[in-house]
């Protein structure tokens, strides 16, 4: 039963809460309209906390829209998003403050091509969470052993491979403590023969505890790892459920058509 890895995991990464009924993320009747073109047409779903939820759907469904919703990089136009019971679309939340929670990590690295590896991940721990030199660089250390690129720290995001860059982004978000980690097919960019260290890291990370929201093309991914899968199309949630049903034996003509396209 679902609930019950989330159980195990959170009691896995240590943490005291009682781990079950509190939301990490909790979406409710939620809208988004781009002029008249409405991408999402209520979506209510909830992501708990240790809890890895697999997002998947066509191109153009809405995956996208409702991640950068959740961090509030798009603004809803209706509905409502939480954070641990913070609601984010309440005019008096300091929404920087609450990004900070929240690891989020796309397509494309988006490193700073400026920079080192070790400086990418040191910036913004020294800007945002105002730690020293001599603690971020030891985090940032950490952290890039825990995504397999330690030996990396002094090079520029050009000289390493798409795998290799997308494990620093990893590093770099997990290096701010992020409460979740929202990830925007992390793997699509990627060479085949390079998805398979990207998904490890990830895999690991949901072994952790971590709470997660991956929107992935990477079905055998979600089947493994994945708690829940939500299938989503034309901007609302068409069916959601755990890996063995949702695609294992998917309830809805459209989740069985696009499952045949992508399998
Ligand atoms: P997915 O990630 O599932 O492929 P998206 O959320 O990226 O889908 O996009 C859903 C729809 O919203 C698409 O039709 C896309 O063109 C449109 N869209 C996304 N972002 C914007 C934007 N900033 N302005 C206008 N249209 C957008
Ligand atoms: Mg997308």
């Amino acid at each position: 039963h679902n609930g019950e890895a989330a159980v195990r995991k959170v009691k896995a990464a240590g943490q005291d809460e009682p781990a079950g009924d509190e939301a990490a993320i909790r979406v409710e009747g939620l809208h988004k309209s781009f002029g008249k073109l409405e991408v999402l047409k209520g979506v209510d779903f909830t992501v708990r906390r240790g809890e890895v939820v697999c997002v998947i759907g066509p191109s153009g469904s809405g995956k996208s829209t409702l991640l950068r919703c959740v961090n509030l990089l798009e603004e809803p136009t209706a509905g409502s998003v939480s954070l641990s019971g913070t609601e984010l679309t309440d005019p008096d939340v300091d929404i920087d403050r609450v990004r900070r929670r929240i690891g989020i990590v796309f397509q494309s690295f988006n490193l700073f091509p400026h920079l080192s590896v070790l400086a990418n991940l040191t910036i913004a721990q020294r800007r945002v969470l105002g730690r020293s030199k001599d603690e971020a660089e030891r985090i940032a250390r950490a952290n890039l052993r825990r995504v397999g690129v330690a030996e990396k720290e002094s090079v520029y995001p050009a000289q390493l491979s798409g795998g290799q860059q997308q494990r620093v982004a990893i590093a770099r978000a997990l290096s701010m403590d992020p409460e979740l980690m929202l990830f925007d097919e992390p793997t699509s960019a990627l060479d085949p023969e390079l998805v398979g260290d990207v998904l490890a890291v990830m895999r690991r990370l949901a072994d952790e505890g971590m709470t997660m929201m991956v929107v992935t093309h990477e079905m055998s991914f979600a089947r493994e790892v994945a708690d829940r899968v939500v299938f989503m199309d034309g901007g609302v949630i068409v069916e959601e459920g755990p890996p063995n049903r949702v695609i294992g034996d998917p309830q809805h003509q459209r989740t069985r058509t696009f499952l045949r396209r992508v399998l």
